[in-house]
């Protein structure tokens, strides 16, 4: 067993590499803006590592499911929670307390529902739209033909903020199809924001293994789960 110490240096170590490559990124693609939020993942893991994390000094922190979340999110509710995944209507009111940031938004109805619970605790959430631009059939996600109706439903909302998009890319992508999806979020965010006359700022795109490319083709929200977390094991 390594001792606390050695863990803490690990992951430090881990998130340094993951710093250099953003930065990296950033450099192939020009980009002057500094915002880029790494969200980790935390769903593979227990409340231990969650803390080693803030250790390591990250604030932002993602879960994809309501009943994993729940002893991490009770323990450390300071935090700033993410939820990235598929929200299921009953689950709404216990999230919205706890996620300040709800990316999965995908329907007008959940908005709704985000909008309502929201309204009665007196926050204001952050919401990003998901977008299903691979066209799986089994993904979460709008179509993109459906979002800019979704955009116009969610910005008449009173407690909830939409201030981007997110996409989770096909799995087993390669780099060229990886890049091809990031592309095509950007381009529809350029568009729909005009359209609709409403700044989206955020782009919610790329995981463990391809969070460089979605850097490169202007991610603003990474969601690095696996590479981050399992800092113990060699790579
Ligand atoms: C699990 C998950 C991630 C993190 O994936 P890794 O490949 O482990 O980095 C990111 N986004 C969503 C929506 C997830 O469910």
């Amino acid at each position: 067993m390594n001792d606390e110490q050695e863990r803490v240096d690990r992951l430090n170590e881990r998130l340094a590499q993951i710093r250099t490559r953003i930065a990296n990124a950033r450099k192939i693609a020009h980009r002057e803006d500094d915002n880029i939020r790494i969200v980790a993942v935390t769903k593979y893991v227990e409340q231990d590592v969650v803390q080693l994390l803030i250790r390591a000094g990250l604030v932002d922190f993602g879960e994809n499911r309501w009943q994993v979340a729940k002893p991490k999110v009770e323990s450390v509710p300071s935090a700033t929670w993410h939820f990235i995944g598929p929200l299921q209507r009953n689950k709404v009111r216990m999230v919205v307390p706890y996620f300040s940031w709800i990316h999965s938004v995908d329907r007008n109805e959940l908005a709704d529902d985000i909008n309502r619970i929201a309204s009665e605790r007196g926050l204001l959430r952050n919401i990003l739209l998901q977008v299903n631009v691979s066209q799986e059939e089994q993904k979460s996600g709008v179509d993109p033909e459906q979002l800019k109706p979704l955009l116009e439903h969610c910005a008449k909302l009173s407690h909830v903020q939409v201030v981007g998009l997110m996409a989770i890319g096909k799995q087993n992508a390669g780099v060229a199809e990886a890049r091809a999806e990031f592309r095509q979020l950007k381009a529809l965010r350029d568009e729909v924001q005009q359209q609709v006359g409403i700044l989206l700022p955020e782009l919610s795109m790329g995981m463990s293994n391809d969070f460089d490319i979605a850097v490169e083709e202007g991610a603003t929200i990474v969601r690095i789960g696996r590479y981050l977390v399992n800092f113990d094991q060699d790579l």
